[in-house]
């Protein structure tokens, strides 16, 4: 009977002890510190309930295993709604690529294309996109975190894309198809993905809003008309690492999003390369070279839901991915959409909007846009905060509380709120608790700069 207090005790402490183990690995000290405490206080009221009702340790450690056996079966239960996106399809209208930022600022005040936009498409954004053009771009000498040595890092990464992102569309097929099933296809592109580095691989059906209406990113092809001209996407995602991310806003993060872009782009042009080989259409959508919204293909294929950051949060490792996608006619088996809660996480945790230093995410409800019903985020204002830190910022997807590891412990945490409201309702106020209402990291990895 004192034999089973006794190891039960210890079993908790234990329990406690490698969450704090474990979050200072992460470099989450504040998660660490509280852990510790919680061990200490649990184990004195343990072992003290113990010494003052010696008699009654059996009552106390049944009493404690039957809540916690209890408290994991309700948890489990899948209770509370999800709240789907809600997306209306009459509503839904298609984006013109020449409105992204990214895009409006490759645009040289001497260039036709210029002319075209801001006399006929767009006048309104002028004045404010002529400022930001005189600012240094992201990285360059002059922004809060620019750095001569780290800031190289991600600027070369970007420009090695540029110079292979054309490698994107592979052309015509030159063979003529082959036979193949859709669920063959299926199997071999999600493994050929997978095998070539990306975490999730999966289809959806090509729908309009999928595409562009004006390709917008690239002068050389600019106000190109786009039109959904393949059947199939497959979209596919890979990990950020979590160490890079959370140094937000320094530029690590901005070398690890460079780096995954690239690393993404590289599936994306051998799987388009794959399926034309094979005889069939395709085209890769990658940095620099999209024709497709991504995050819309990635919320319908499933790999995850779109959060109140405007960013996809997938099931395992939150908005810590990129995506990149390929279209393509190569018969294929669509994926659902799925749905583990975000939306509704995201209705009381707004931890990105608190976190955001340019008040760009929406810390109130959804508007419907373009027949999505979402937050909304301003990237004007975003893209402003990023030329100012020299950085492309990144706080929201480091503060997510999705964006942790898959540890052990997190991955307990995502089993349960996949599930249940009770459950996510509960991991918010813990991540409060644990990891503060302000996260804050901004430590570099030791190889990356002295400077700390
Ligand atoms: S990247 Fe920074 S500025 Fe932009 S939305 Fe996220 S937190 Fe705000
Ligand atoms: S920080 Fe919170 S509100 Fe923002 S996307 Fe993540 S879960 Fe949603």
């Amino acid at each position: 009977m004192q034999l089973f207090f006794i190891l039960s005790g210890i079993f908790f402490i234990i329990g406690l002890l490698g969450f704090a183990v474990t979050s200072y690995i992460e470099r989450e000290r504040h998660a660490g510190h509280v852990a510790l405490l919680f061990a200490a206080i649990f184990a004195g009221i343990w072992f003290g309930s113990g010494y003052v009702f010696p008699t009654q340790t059996l009552l106390i450690t049944c009493t404690a295993w039957s809540a916690v056996l209890l408290g994991a079966f309700i948890l489990s239960l899948p209770i509370g709604k999800t709240h789907p996106l809600k997306i209306e399809p009459s509503l839904c209208e298609r984006y013109d690529e020449r409105d992204v930022i990214f895009g409006r600022m490759e645009l040289g005040s001497d260039t036709w294309q210029y002319k075209e936009y801001y006399s006929n498409l767009n006048p309104d954004m002028k004045k404010f996109d002529d400022h930001l053009r005189e600012l240094p771009s992201v990285g360059d000498p002059g922004g809060i975190h620019a750095h001569p040595l780290d800031s190289r890092y991600f600027q070369s990464v970007f420009k090695y894309i540029e110079k292979f992102n054309h490698l994107a569309d592979p052309g015509s097929p030159i063979n003529e198809p082959m036979e193949i099933t859709a669920e063959e296809a299926t199997n071999r592109i999600k493994g050929f993905g997978k095998y070539l580095g990306a975490l999730d691989v999966r289809m959806t059906r090509l729908k309009d809003y999928h595409v562009y209406t004006h390709a917008g990113r690239r002068l050389d092809d600019w106000g190109q008309k786009l039109e959904p001209d393949h059947k199939y996407a497959i979209v596919f995602s890979i990990e950020m690492e979590h160490e890079m991310v959370h140094s937000a806003p320094l530029s690590p993060s901005s070398t690890e999003s460079a780096v995954k872009y690239m690393k993404i782009a590289d599936i994306g042009i051998c799987l388009a390369t794959y399926i034309t080989e094979l005889g069939y259409k395709a085209r890769a959508h990658i940095d620099g070279n999209y024709q497709v919204i991504n995050p819309a293909l990635a919320h319908d294929a499933g790999i995850g839901e779109l959060g109140r950051l405007g960013l996809i949060i997938t099931p395992e490792h939150g908005p810590r991915v990129r995506l990149a996608a390929v279209t393509t006619d190569l018969p294929l088996i669509e994926d659902p959409p799925v749905n583990f809660g975000v939306q509704h996480f995201c209705q009381f945790c707004k931890k990105c909007a608190e976190n955001c230093p340019s008040g760009s995410l929406e810390s109130g409800n959804k508007k419907q846009i373009r027949g999505v019903f979402k937050w909304q985020s301003n990237m004007e204002t975003c893209y402003q905060h990023w030329v100012k830190l020299g950085t492309d910022c990144a706080i929201c997807m480091a503060v997510c509380p999705y964006s942790k590891p898959s540890s052990f412990y997190h991955s307990i945490v995502r089993f349960f709120s996949g599930r249940n409201a009770l459950a996510r309702r509960l991991a918010f106020y813990m991540d409060d608790v644990f990891y503060t209402k302000n996260p804050r990291h901004t430590r570099k990895p030791e190889w990356f700069s002295k400077e700390q």
